[in-house]
């Protein structure tokens, strides 16, 4: 099951931010044990799962932090960026609001983490396209704008999940080997 006794090559931390009930939790659970809950209650105790990938021949293990329900403007403490190299910024593209956000999340990102962390704009629940409140184009434009990464997911269907944070820790690879 995934256990090669591999030497591990690189760890990567990621954060997990946004909103509360975008779906960072099942986004992690969906990477991390290909699991889903539709019927996620606020995530508790756990601080960060792992998953090792191969990516050019290296064992790269991904430390990925969800912030177990400090969703609020500036509750997540610095602690919980310390040493990030990575950062995923989760909206919900049914719900305008945690789209509205994004800026002050990224705003608060870039306040505490380290300059050249890669981040990825994700846009969760794309299996919800009838009840879509944020378009493609609109969150691919400001994912440009502020030069950031950008994708649509569904943790529910499998959509894009391991896509998602294969790309982020290939680019994280890039920029420190
Ligand atoms: P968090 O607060 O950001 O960690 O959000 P959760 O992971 O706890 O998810 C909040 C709710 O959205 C739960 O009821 C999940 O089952 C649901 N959810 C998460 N991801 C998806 C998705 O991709 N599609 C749909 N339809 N629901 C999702
Ligand atoms: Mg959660």
């Amino acid at each position: 099951h995934g256990d090669f006794s591999q030497k591990i090559d690189y760890v990567f931390k990621i954060v997990l931010i946004g909103d509360s009930a975008v779906g960072k939790s099942q986004l992690l659970a969906r990477f991390s044990r290909n699991e889903f809950s539709l019927d996620s209650k606020a995530t508790i105790g756990v601080e960060f799962q792992t998953k090792t990938m191969v990516i050019d021949h290296k064992n790269v293990k991904a430390q990925i932090w969800d912030t177990a329900g400090q969703e609020r403007y500036r509750a997540v403490t610095s602690a919980y960026y310390r040493g990030a190299v990575g950062a995923m910024l989760v909206y919900d593209i049914s719900k305008r609001q945690s789209f509205d956000h994004i800026a002050r999340w990224l705003e608060e990102l870039r306040g505490h983490a380290d300059n050249n962390i890669v981040i990825m704009l994700i846009g969760n629940k794309s299996d919800l396209d009838s009840q879509r409140e944020v378009s493609t184009d609109d969150a691919k434009e400001f994912a440009e704008r502020e030069g950031l990464f950008f994708m649509e997911t569904s943790a529910l269907e499998a959509t894009n999940v391991e896509l998602a944070f294969l790309t982020i820790l290939t680019e994280i690879y890039r920029t420190v080997s």
